[in-house]
């Protein structure tokens, strides 16, 4: 019997994204033996699989086979054991998760976990795990202050302290960083005329042209002082100066490992004002109309695995079978205490805008 009539859900589902996208997948992955050859594929060197004893290529490996007998020692290898998908029992629904990140198709782990008929745990953690392992690769990315992403913090986590609302968990990150976030706590207050009124503050300030050229240098982005000097063209001296008066009008944000950011609320910027600022602003827009679409809504400890899995959903040039099998390939087990533990850190990588 195929997968695709094992799993009855699939045919009572209200998304029909969802729904084609499963047909799509058990088409071309009908039975249980078709989704471990696509993880043992995804594993895969780009010199084939080698015994783990004496090293000689193989050449006796069955077709959805995670293990072979080596021709030369007779010896036992298994393809996924030091991979991300070792010891998984849940081969289809890894398959299938792993397939979806690689296409970019979205999905909450909810629905997965319903139509793939199996615990919202398991669908929880799968994605968790899958997106840990994407998440490694964001190496050269921009930063952003993951306080700009506090609207999403709505689904609860380990961080999360008794009766507090799940965005409590960002307050003691804010806390380490001085960050002043009192002027986004309260939303009724938020209005579309904010950036105009900051701008009639900024003109009211009556900034030096240095102070407007360093402003209009910043953004929601962390930049180093010395990429700041550089961009900027003044003295090193007058940078480090006006940074400290524009600190003290209250216009950016001091960061550590001497970065700044420009001091700006995301929800009540008009769109034309945004644009201007920075393209980190419209990606922000982006990831969080991802969220609402296809998440509802994330825990600020798992924000860097989000970001994670929206680069996979938008940034579709990088992301194919190629790129992805290679990522697979160089993974190592990740454990139930690895995923438990990881935080997002106060700075979280994004997809750089610029890659679409
Ligand atoms: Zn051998």
């Amino acid at each position: 019997m195929s997968l695709m009539n094992s799993l009855p859900n699939i045919k009572s589902l209200v998304d029909k994204d969802l729904q084609r996208n499963l047909k799509q997948f058990f088409s071309a992955y009908p039975s249980y033996t078709d989704c471990l050859e696509f993880l043992c594929k995804l594993v895969e060197p780009i010199d084939g699989f080698h015994c783990k004893f004496c090293g000689t290529q193989c050449t006796t490996r069955k077709f959805g086979g995670k293990t072979f007998r080596c021709a030369n020692c007779k010896k036992i290898t298994n393809v996924l054991a030091d991979t991300i998908f070792g010891g998984k029992r849940r081969i289809v629904a890894w398959a299938t998760r792993s397939w979806f990140l690689m296409q970019g198709y979205a999905t909450s782990s909810n629905d997965f976990a319903r139509a793939m008929n199996i615990a919202q745990s398991t669908a929880d953690l799968i994605f968790t795990e899958l997106t840990y392992m994407v998440l490694q690769e964001m190496t050269n990315m921009p930063e952003i202050y993951s306080g700009e992403f506090r609207m999403g913090f709505i689904r609860r986590s380990r961080e999360t302290e008794a009766r507090m609302h799940p965005v409590s968990e960002h307050m003691r990150v804010d806390q380490q960083f001085n960050y002043d976030s009192t002027e986004v706590q309260d939303d009724s207050e938020l209005t579309e005329s904010s950036y105009e009124e900051s701008e009639n503050q900024s003109a009211q300030l009556q900034l030096t042209d240095a102070e407007k050229e360093l402003v209009k240098q910043l953004s929601a982005e962390a930049i180093h002082i010395d990429e700041l000097t550089k961009k900027s063209g003044m003295p090193a001296s007058a940078v480090s100066a006006t940074l400290t008066l524009l600190e003290l009008n209250e216009l950016i944000t001091r960061l550590p490992g001497d970065r700044y950011a420009r001091k700006v609320i995301l929800k009540e910027l008009p769109q034309k004002a945004r644009d201007k600022l920075s393209p980190s602003w419209a990606l922000i827009d982006e990831f969080i109309d991802y969220i609402r679409k296809y998440h509802h809504g994330f825990s600020r400890k798992y924000l860097q695995n989000y970001l994670a899995a929206f680069w996979c959903y938008a940034d579709r040039k990088f992301w194919n079978l190629a790129t992805f099998a290679e990522v697979c390939s160089r993974s190592s087990p990740i454990t139930y205490n690895d995923v438990l533990e990881y935080v997002s850190p106060p700075f979280v990588r994004v997809r750089s805008g610029e890659s679409r």
